[in-house]
Protein backbone atom coordinates (compact mmCIF):
# COMPACT_ATOMS: atom_id res chain seq x y z
CA UNK A 1 0.00 0.00 0.00
CA UNK A 2 1.71 3.68 -1.19
CA UNK A 3 1.90 6.03 1.41
CA UNK A 4 3.42 9.73 0.67
CA UNK A 5 3.88 12.58 2.41
CA UNK A 6 3.45 16.45 1.76
CA UNK A 7 6.12 17.42 4.74
CA UNK A 8 5.86 21.73 4.55
CA UNK A 9 8.08 23.72 6.95
CA UNK A 10 5.22 26.24 7.95
CA UNK A 11 8.22 29.20 7.17
CA UNK A 12 6.62 30.98 4.85
CA UNK A 13 3.96 31.08 1.94
CA UNK A 14 3.06 28.48 -0.09
CA UNK A 15 4.92 29.07 -3.64
CA UNK A 16 4.07 27.14 -6.32
CA UNK A 17 6.29 24.35 -5.80
CA UNK A 18 5.32 23.61 -3.13
CA UNK A 19 2.20 23.22 -4.14
CA UNK A 20 3.21 21.03 -6.91
CA UNK A 21 5.08 19.00 -4.43
CA UNK A 22 2.08 18.50 -2.40
CA UNK A 23 -0.04 17.63 -5.86
CA UNK A 24 2.43 15.30 -7.21
CA UNK A 25 2.62 13.39 -3.52
CA UNK A 26 -1.15 13.04 -3.43
CA UNK A 27 -1.36 11.93 -6.97
CA UNK A 28 1.34 9.19 -6.25
CA UNK A 29 -1.13 7.67 -3.44
CA UNK A 30 -4.28 8.34 -5.25
CA UNK A 31 -3.42 7.30 -8.59
CA UNK A 32 -2.32 3.61 -7.26
CA UNK A 33 -3.90 0.37 -6.96
CA UNK A 34 -5.05 0.14 -4.18
CA UNK A 35 -5.55 3.89 -3.59
CA UNK A 36 -3.00 4.73 -1.51
CA UNK A 37 -2.63 7.23 1.93
CA UNK A 38 -1.63 10.72 1.56
CA UNK A 39 -0.39 11.97 4.99
CA UNK A 40 0.39 15.97 5.85
CA UNK A 41 3.48 16.65 8.58
CA UNK A 42 4.54 19.45 9.89
CA UNK A 43 8.20 19.99 9.66
CA UNK A 44 8.33 22.55 12.47
CA UNK A 45 11.45 21.64 13.83
CA UNK A 46 13.34 24.58 12.88
CA UNK A 47 12.09 27.41 14.96
CA UNK A 48 13.58 30.26 14.31
CA UNK A 49 12.45 29.98 11.13
CA UNK A 50 8.53 29.71 12.05
CA UNK A 51 6.30 32.24 10.53
CA UNK A 52 3.07 33.25 12.22
CA UNK A 53 0.25 32.15 9.92
CA UNK A 54 1.77 29.63 7.87
CA UNK A 55 0.53 26.77 9.07
CA UNK A 56 -2.84 27.52 8.70
CA UNK A 57 -2.00 29.13 5.33
CA UNK A 58 -0.74 25.93 4.56
CA UNK A 59 -3.82 24.01 5.31
CA UNK A 60 -6.00 26.21 3.69
CA UNK A 61 -4.22 26.13 0.76
CA UNK A 62 -4.49 22.43 0.59
CA UNK A 63 -8.03 22.78 1.39
CA UNK A 64 -9.19 25.01 -1.31
CA UNK A 65 -7.62 22.65 -4.27
CA UNK A 66 -8.67 19.84 -2.80
CA UNK A 67 -6.01 17.91 -1.53
CA UNK A 68 -6.93 16.53 1.23
CA UNK A 69 -4.72 14.94 3.38
CA UNK A 70 -5.84 11.01 5.11
CA UNK A 71 -3.77 11.55 8.14
CA UNK A 72 -2.39 14.95 9.19
CA UNK A 73 -2.95 17.41 11.79
CA UNK A 74 -7.23 18.09 12.11
CA UNK A 75 -7.75 14.82 11.10
CA UNK A 76 -5.50 12.45 12.94
CA UNK A 77 -4.08 9.21 11.77
CA UNK A 78 -2.71 5.76 13.45
CA UNK A 79 0.75 6.95 13.03
CA UNK A 80 0.72 10.83 14.83
CA UNK A 81 1.34 13.48 15.76
CA UNK A 82 2.04 15.02 12.26
CA UNK A 83 3.62 17.65 13.70
CA UNK A 84 7.29 16.85 14.43
CA UNK A 85 7.72 19.41 17.59
CA UNK A 86 5.33 17.57 18.92
CA UNK A 87 7.57 14.28 18.76
CA UNK A 88 10.68 15.87 20.11
CA UNK A 89 10.84 12.71 22.53
CA UNK A 90 11.07 9.96 19.94
CA UNK A 91 13.99 11.29 17.56
CA UNK A 92 16.90 10.73 20.57
CA UNK A 93 16.95 7.02 21.00
CA UNK A 94 17.69 6.59 17.50
CA UNK A 95 20.14 9.02 17.62
CA UNK A 96 21.74 7.00 20.74
CA UNK A 97 21.72 3.90 18.50
CA UNK A 98 23.55 5.97 16.02
CA UNK A 99 26.22 7.11 18.70
CA UNK A 100 26.17 3.45 19.74
CA UNK A 101 26.81 1.88 16.54
CA UNK A 102 29.67 5.10 15.84
CA UNK A 103 27.95 6.67 12.93
CA UNK A 104 27.34 9.38 15.09
CA UNK A 105 28.67 11.44 17.94
CA UNK A 106 28.43 14.44 20.30
CA UNK A 107 29.50 18.11 19.66
CA UNK A 108 29.60 20.85 22.11
CA UNK A 109 29.94 24.10 20.11
CA UNK A 110 30.71 27.92 20.96
CA UNK A 111 30.55 30.83 18.56
CA UNK A 112 34.18 30.06 17.54
CA UNK A 113 34.79 26.40 18.04
CA UNK A 114 33.24 22.61 18.17
CA UNK A 115 34.66 19.52 20.67
CA UNK A 116 33.34 16.82 19.40
CA UNK A 117 34.33 13.33 20.09
CA UNK A 118 32.37 10.02 20.96
CA UNK A 119 31.10 9.84 24.29
CA UNK A 120 30.62 7.29 26.90
CA UNK A 121 27.23 5.68 27.97
CA UNK A 122 27.02 7.17 31.60
CA UNK A 123 28.05 10.68 29.94
CA UNK A 124 25.55 10.57 27.35
CA UNK A 125 22.89 11.82 29.75
CA UNK A 126 25.26 14.47 31.23
CA UNK A 127 26.25 15.74 27.18
CA UNK A 128 22.43 16.63 26.42
CA UNK A 129 22.19 18.09 29.54
CA UNK A 130 24.84 20.75 28.61
CA UNK A 131 23.69 21.29 25.51
CA UNK A 132 25.40 18.99 23.07
CA UNK A 133 24.76 18.43 20.16
CA UNK A 134 24.74 15.12 18.15
CA UNK A 135 26.41 15.10 14.44
CA UNK A 136 26.04 12.38 11.97
CA UNK A 137 29.37 10.68 11.75
CA UNK A 138 30.34 10.15 7.44
CA UNK A 139 32.66 7.76 6.35
CA UNK A 140 35.61 8.85 4.73
CA UNK A 141 35.80 6.29 2.24
CA UNK A 142 34.01 5.17 -0.38
CA UNK A 143 30.43 5.79 -2.36
CA UNK A 144 26.88 6.14 -1.81
CA UNK A 145 24.28 5.26 -4.38
CA UNK A 146 20.44 5.10 -4.47
CA UNK A 147 17.85 5.55 -7.06
CA UNK A 148 15.88 8.48 -7.95
CA UNK A 149 12.84 7.33 -9.79
CA UNK A 150 13.06 11.04 -11.84
CA UNK A 151 16.52 11.55 -11.71
CA UNK A 152 17.99 7.71 -11.99
CA UNK A 153 21.00 6.41 -10.46
CA UNK A 154 22.86 9.03 -8.06
CA UNK A 155 26.30 8.20 -7.01
CA UNK A 156 28.22 10.77 -4.30
CA UNK A 157 31.59 10.46 -2.85
CA UNK A 158 31.39 10.26 0.82
CA UNK A 159 34.68 12.11 1.56
CA UNK A 160 32.27 15.39 -0.18
CA UNK A 161 29.62 14.79 2.59
CA UNK A 162 29.88 16.74 5.70
CA UNK A 163 29.14 16.15 9.61
CA UNK A 164 25.59 16.85 9.71
CA UNK A 165 23.97 17.67 12.74
CA UNK A 166 21.12 15.63 13.54
CA UNK A 167 20.07 16.58 17.04
CA UNK A 168 20.17 20.55 17.72
CA UNK A 169 21.42 21.73 21.17
CA UNK A 170 17.33 22.65 21.75
CA UNK A 171 17.11 18.87 22.05
CA UNK A 172 15.24 19.19 18.50
CA UNK A 173 16.28 17.20 15.42
CA UNK A 174 17.33 18.77 12.19
CA UNK A 175 15.02 18.46 9.28
CA UNK A 176 17.93 16.27 8.20
CA UNK A 177 17.33 13.85 10.54
CA UNK A 178 13.49 14.27 11.37
CA UNK A 179 12.19 13.46 7.83
CA UNK A 180 14.56 9.84 7.80
CA UNK A 181 12.83 9.17 11.30
CA UNK A 182 9.28 10.43 10.68
CA UNK A 183 9.39 8.65 7.40
CA UNK A 184 10.22 5.18 8.51
CA UNK A 185 8.12 5.71 11.92
CA UNK A 186 4.86 7.04 9.65
CA UNK A 187 6.05 4.13 6.83
CA UNK A 188 6.16 6.23 4.45
CA UNK A 189 6.68 4.11 0.97
CA UNK A 190 7.13 7.06 -1.40
CA UNK A 191 9.24 10.58 -0.18
CA UNK A 192 8.36 12.91 -2.70
CA UNK A 193 10.56 16.51 -2.73
CA UNK A 194 11.98 19.32 -4.61
CA UNK A 195 15.53 18.08 -6.45
CA UNK A 196 17.12 20.53 -3.82
CA UNK A 197 16.79 17.70 -1.61
CA UNK A 198 18.73 15.65 -4.06
CA UNK A 199 21.72 16.42 -2.89
CA UNK A 200 21.54 15.43 0.88
CA UNK A 201 19.89 12.17 0.09
CA UNK A 202 22.95 10.73 0.05
CA UNK A 203 23.36 11.45 3.96
CA UNK A 204 20.01 10.34 4.70
CA UNK A 205 20.70 7.23 2.87
CA UNK A 206 23.10 6.49 5.19
CA UNK A 207 21.41 7.43 8.08
CA UNK A 208 18.81 4.39 7.05
CA UNK A 209 21.41 2.04 6.75
CA UNK A 210 22.93 2.91 9.68
CA UNK A 211 19.94 2.03 11.58
CA UNK A 212 19.19 -0.73 9.51
CA UNK A 213 15.65 0.59 8.36
CA UNK A 214 14.08 0.44 4.60
CA UNK A 215 14.43 2.95 2.34
CA UNK A 216 11.82 4.79 0.80
CA UNK A 217 11.43 5.03 -3.00
CA UNK A 218 12.75 8.52 -4.07
CA UNK A 219 11.02 10.79 -6.15
CA UNK A 220 12.79 14.38 -7.10
CA UNK A 221 11.01 17.33 -8.93
CA UNK A 222 12.45 19.60 -10.78
CA UNK A 223 12.73 22.92 -10.58
CA UNK A 224 10.06 25.75 -11.32
CA UNK A 225 11.73 27.99 -13.55
CA UNK A 226 10.26 31.93 -14.57
CA UNK A 227 9.77 32.90 -17.69
CA UNK A 228 13.01 34.57 -17.50
CA UNK A 229 14.21 31.27 -16.63
CA UNK A 230 14.97 31.92 -13.18
CA UNK A 231 13.92 29.78 -10.29
CA UNK A 232 10.67 31.22 -9.20
CA UNK A 233 11.34 33.67 -6.14
CA UNK A 234 8.47 35.55 -4.09
CA UNK A 235 11.18 38.65 -4.01
CA UNK A 236 11.90 38.66 -8.07
CA UNK A 237 8.33 39.01 -7.83
CA UNK A 238 7.25 35.97 -8.61
CA UNK A 239 3.53 35.06 -7.95
CA UNK A 240 2.76 32.26 -5.75
CA UNK A 241 -0.56 30.39 -5.43
CA UNK A 242 -2.51 33.00 -2.86
CA UNK A 243 -1.16 36.01 -5.45
CA UNK A 244 -2.60 34.15 -8.62
CA UNK A 245 -5.85 33.65 -6.97
CA UNK A 246 -5.88 37.36 -6.04
CA UNK A 247 -5.74 37.73 -9.62
CA UNK A 248 -8.33 36.06 -10.65
CA UNK A 249 -7.16 32.48 -11.46
CA UNK A 250 -9.09 29.43 -10.43
CA UNK A 251 -8.09 27.43 -7.84
CA UNK A 252 -8.89 23.99 -9.82
CA UNK A 253 -6.89 25.94 -13.03
CA UNK A 254 -4.17 26.78 -11.24
CA UNK A 255 -4.08 22.96 -10.05
CA UNK A 256 -4.51 21.63 -13.45
CA UNK A 257 -2.25 24.12 -14.57
CA UNK A 258 0.71 23.01 -11.89
CA UNK A 259 0.29 19.30 -12.80
CA UNK A 260 1.31 19.82 -16.24
CA UNK A 261 3.96 21.75 -15.35
CA UNK A 262 6.75 18.47 -14.71
CA UNK A 263 4.25 15.85 -16.03
CA UNK A 264 3.17 14.81 -19.59
CA UNK A 265 -0.24 12.96 -19.25
CA UNK A 266 -0.46 9.96 -22.00
CA UNK A 267 -2.00 11.72 -24.43
CA UNK A 268 -2.15 15.20 -25.21
CA UNK A 269 -5.05 16.12 -22.89
CA UNK A 270 -4.53 19.35 -21.26
CA UNK A 271 -7.67 19.56 -18.81
CA UNK A 272 -7.26 17.42 -16.15
CA UNK A 273 -9.76 18.02 -13.00
CA UNK A 274 -8.50 16.47 -9.51
CA UNK A 275 -10.63 13.49 -10.34
CA UNK A 276 -9.13 12.58 -13.59
CA UNK A 277 -5.65 13.62 -12.84
CA UNK A 278 -5.89 10.85 -9.72
CA UNK A 279 -6.64 8.48 -12.81
CA UNK A 280 -3.96 9.27 -15.28
CA UNK A 281 -0.94 10.37 -13.11
CA UNK A 282 1.89 8.08 -13.40
CA UNK A 283 5.04 9.06 -12.63
CA UNK A 284 7.28 8.09 -15.48
CA UNK A 285 5.19 10.67 -16.86
CA UNK A 286 7.29 13.08 -14.35
CA UNK A 287 10.57 14.92 -16.27
CA UNK A 288 13.64 16.03 -14.96
CA UNK A 289 13.95 18.92 -17.17
CA UNK A 290 12.91 22.09 -15.14
CA UNK A 291 9.97 23.35 -16.63
CA UNK A 292 8.99 27.55 -16.49
CA UNK A 293 5.73 29.24 -15.38
CA UNK A 294 3.81 29.99 -18.45
CA UNK A 295 1.10 32.85 -17.33
CA UNK A 296 -0.18 32.98 -20.95
CA UNK A 297 -0.83 29.37 -20.72
CA UNK A 298 -2.65 29.52 -17.31
CA UNK A 299 -4.48 32.25 -18.40
CA UNK A 300 -5.56 30.37 -21.46
CA UNK A 301 -6.57 27.15 -19.20
CA UNK A 302 -8.25 29.51 -17.04
CA UNK A 303 -10.67 30.85 -19.77
CA UNK A 304 -10.80 26.68 -20.76
CA UNK A 305 -12.33 26.63 -16.74
CA UNK A 306 -14.47 29.59 -17.46
CA UNK A 307 -15.83 28.06 -20.81
CA UNK A 308 -16.81 24.90 -19.16
CA UNK A 309 -18.61 26.42 -16.33
CA UNK A 310 -22.13 25.62 -14.80
CA UNK A 311 -23.98 29.46 -15.89
CA UNK A 312 -25.18 29.12 -12.25
CA UNK A 313 -21.57 28.87 -10.93
CA UNK A 314 -20.36 31.37 -13.75
CA UNK A 315 -23.05 33.69 -12.64
CA UNK A 316 -21.88 33.28 -9.12
CA UNK A 317 -18.21 33.83 -9.88
CA UNK A 318 -18.89 37.44 -11.77
CA UNK A 319 -22.07 38.57 -9.66
CA UNK A 320 -20.58 41.03 -7.50
CA UNK A 321 -18.65 42.28 -10.71
CA UNK A 322 -21.73 42.47 -12.71
CA UNK A 323 -23.59 44.48 -9.68
CA UNK A 324 -21.33 46.93 -9.55
CA UNK A 325 -21.00 47.94 -12.70
CA UNK A 326 -24.45 48.04 -13.73
CA UNK A 327 -27.31 49.71 -12.21
CA UNK A 328 -29.75 49.45 -14.84
CA UNK A 329 -32.83 46.73 -14.75
CA UNK A 330 -31.48 44.34 -16.52
CA UNK A 331 -31.66 40.56 -16.20
CA UNK A 332 -27.94 39.82 -15.06
CA UNK A 333 -28.07 35.64 -15.30
CA UNK A 334 -28.67 36.73 -19.02
CA UNK A 335 -25.73 39.15 -19.03
CA UNK A 336 -23.55 37.11 -17.28
CA UNK A 337 -24.14 33.85 -20.09
CA UNK A 338 -23.15 35.92 -22.82
CA UNK A 339 -19.87 37.32 -21.22
CA UNK A 340 -19.07 33.63 -20.30
CA UNK A 341 -17.36 32.31 -23.49
CA UNK A 342 -15.38 36.05 -23.62
CA UNK A 343 -13.44 36.21 -20.75
CA UNK A 344 -10.01 34.74 -19.33
CA UNK A 345 -10.91 36.49 -15.67
CA UNK A 346 -13.70 37.16 -13.94
CA UNK A 347 -13.21 40.76 -13.20
CA UNK A 348 -13.27 41.19 -17.29
CA UNK A 349 -17.17 40.95 -17.37
CA UNK A 350 -16.45 44.49 -16.08
CA UNK A 351 -15.08 45.93 -19.89
CA UNK A 352 -18.05 43.91 -21.65
CA UNK A 353 -20.94 45.66 -19.74
CA UNK A 354 -19.63 48.89 -19.76
CA UNK A 355 -21.94 50.31 -22.68
CA UNK A 356 -25.23 48.91 -21.08
CA UNK A 357 -25.98 51.63 -18.57
CA UNK A 358 -24.40 54.28 -20.22
CA UNK A 359 -23.85 54.64 -24.46
CA UNK A 360 -19.96 56.12 -24.71
CA UNK A 361 -18.91 58.45 -27.08
CA UNK A 362 -18.00 56.51 -29.92
CA UNK A 363 -16.54 56.89 -33.81
CA UNK A 364 -19.01 56.52 -36.66
CA UNK A 365 -16.21 54.58 -38.26
CA UNK A 366 -17.89 51.79 -36.22
CA UNK A 367 -20.49 51.58 -38.58
CA UNK A 368 -17.97 50.21 -41.56
CA UNK A 369 -17.73 46.65 -41.72
CA UNK A 370 -15.43 45.52 -44.59
CA UNK A 371 -16.89 41.75 -44.76
CA UNK A 372 -20.31 42.59 -44.14
CA UNK A 373 -20.31 45.35 -46.58
CA UNK A 374 -21.56 48.25 -44.60
CA UNK A 375 -21.51 51.86 -45.76
CA UNK A 376 -22.47 54.82 -43.89
CA UNK A 377 -25.61 55.75 -46.03
CA UNK A 378 -26.86 51.77 -45.75
CA UNK A 379 -26.04 52.34 -42.27
CA UNK A 380 -28.55 55.28 -41.86
CA UNK A 381 -31.61 53.23 -44.00
CA UNK A 382 -30.87 50.58 -42.41
CA UNK A 383 -31.64 52.03 -38.49
CA UNK A 384 -34.64 54.70 -39.92
CA UNK A 385 -36.27 51.43 -41.48
CA UNK A 386 -35.45 49.38 -37.91
CA UNK A 387 -36.94 52.70 -36.47
CA UNK A 388 -40.11 52.64 -39.11
CA UNK A 389 -40.77 49.21 -38.22
CA UNK A 390 -40.41 49.30 -34.38
CA UNK A 391 -37.13 47.76 -34.29
CA UNK A 392 -38.92 44.61 -35.99
CA UNK A 393 -35.28 43.47 -37.55
CA UNK A 394 -36.49 40.75 -39.56
CA UNK A 395 -39.28 42.89 -41.67
CA UNK A 396 -36.43 45.86 -41.73
CA UNK A 397 -34.42 43.33 -43.75
CA UNK A 398 -37.00 41.65 -45.74
CA UNK A 399 -38.46 45.35 -46.92
CA UNK A 400 -34.46 46.99 -47.75
CA UNK A 401 -33.97 43.33 -49.71
CA UNK A 402 -30.08 43.45 -48.04
CA UNK A 403 -27.96 41.13 -46.10
CA UNK A 404 -28.39 40.45 -42.63
CA UNK A 405 -25.48 42.53 -41.38
CA UNK A 406 -26.13 45.05 -43.49
CA UNK A 407 -29.40 45.66 -40.78
CA UNK A 408 -28.09 43.42 -37.83
CA UNK A 409 -24.14 45.61 -38.00
CA UNK A 410 -25.53 49.14 -37.79
CA UNK A 411 -28.06 48.35 -34.85
CA UNK A 412 -25.33 46.02 -32.99
CA UNK A 413 -23.10 49.48 -33.21
CA UNK A 414 -25.71 51.90 -32.57
CA UNK A 415 -27.01 50.03 -29.11
CA UNK A 416 -23.24 49.18 -27.98
CA UNK A 417 -21.17 51.91 -29.67
CA UNK A 418 -18.56 49.18 -29.20
CA UNK A 419 -16.30 47.61 -32.03
CA UNK A 420 -17.55 44.19 -30.38
CA UNK A 421 -20.53 42.98 -28.08
CA UNK A 422 -21.01 39.78 -26.59
CA UNK A 423 -24.61 39.36 -28.08
CA UNK A 424 -25.71 40.24 -31.85
CA UNK A 425 -28.61 42.96 -32.44
CA UNK A 426 -31.76 41.13 -31.48
CA UNK A 427 -30.50 40.19 -27.63
CA UNK A 428 -29.44 43.90 -27.17
CA UNK A 429 -32.92 45.07 -27.91
CA UNK A 430 -34.01 42.30 -25.32
CA UNK A 431 -31.48 43.41 -23.11
CA UNK A 432 -31.90 47.26 -23.47
CA UNK A 433 -35.33 47.39 -23.69
CA UNK A 434 -37.09 49.14 -26.59
CA UNK A 435 -37.51 53.18 -25.14
CA UNK A 436 -33.45 52.83 -25.09
CA UNK A 437 -32.38 51.05 -27.81
CA UNK A 438 -34.81 54.03 -29.44
CA UNK A 439 -33.07 56.27 -28.38
CA UNK A 440 -29.34 54.69 -28.79
CA UNK A 441 -30.62 54.17 -32.67
CA UNK A 442 -31.38 58.12 -32.90
CA UNK A 443 -28.03 59.15 -31.43
CA UNK A 444 -26.60 56.93 -33.77
CA UNK A 445 -28.77 58.37 -36.41
CA UNK A 446 -28.00 61.91 -35.74
CA UNK A 447 -24.26 60.81 -35.61
CA UNK A 448 -24.43 59.23 -38.74
CA UNK A 449 -26.29 62.02 -40.59
CA UNK A 450 -23.87 65.20 -39.13
CA UNK A 451 -21.40 63.53 -41.51
CA UNK A 452 -21.28 65.72 -44.26
CA UNK A 453 -22.11 63.26 -47.02
N1 LIG B 1 10.29 20.43 5.16
C1 LIG B 1 10.90 20.34 3.88
C2 LIG B 1 10.47 21.56 3.09
O1 LIG B 1 9.81 22.39 3.57
C3 LIG B 1 10.38 19.11 3.17
C4 LIG B 1 11.43 18.28 2.52
C5 LIG B 1 10.91 16.85 2.35
O2 LIG B 1 9.84 16.69 1.79
O3 LIG B 1 11.59 15.93 2.77
O4 LIG B 1 10.82 21.76 1.97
Amino acid sequence: MIRTRFAPSPTGFMHLGNLRTALYAYLIAKSAEPKGTFILRIEDTDRERLIEGSLEFILKTLKSVGLNWDEGPEVGGDYGPYIQSERKAGYLKFAEKLIENKTAYYCICSDEECLCKGKQENEIKNAMENGYAIRQAMPKEGSTTFIDLVYGEIKVENKELEDQILIKRDGLPTYNFANVIDDHLMAVTHVVRGSEYLSSTPKYVLLYEALNIKQPEYIHLPLILNEEKEKLSKRRGDANFEDLIEEGFLAEAVLNYIALLGWAPKDNKELFSLKELEEAFYIEGIGKSPSSFDKAKLTWLNGEYIKNMLEDDFYNLVSQHLKSSIKKEVDLKKVASYCKSRVNFAHEVTDLVDFIDELKDYGTDLYLHKKMKTTIEGSILALEEVLQLDLDLEKTIEKLGVKNGQVLWPVRTALTGKPTSFCGAHELIELLGKEESIKRINIGLKMLKGLNL
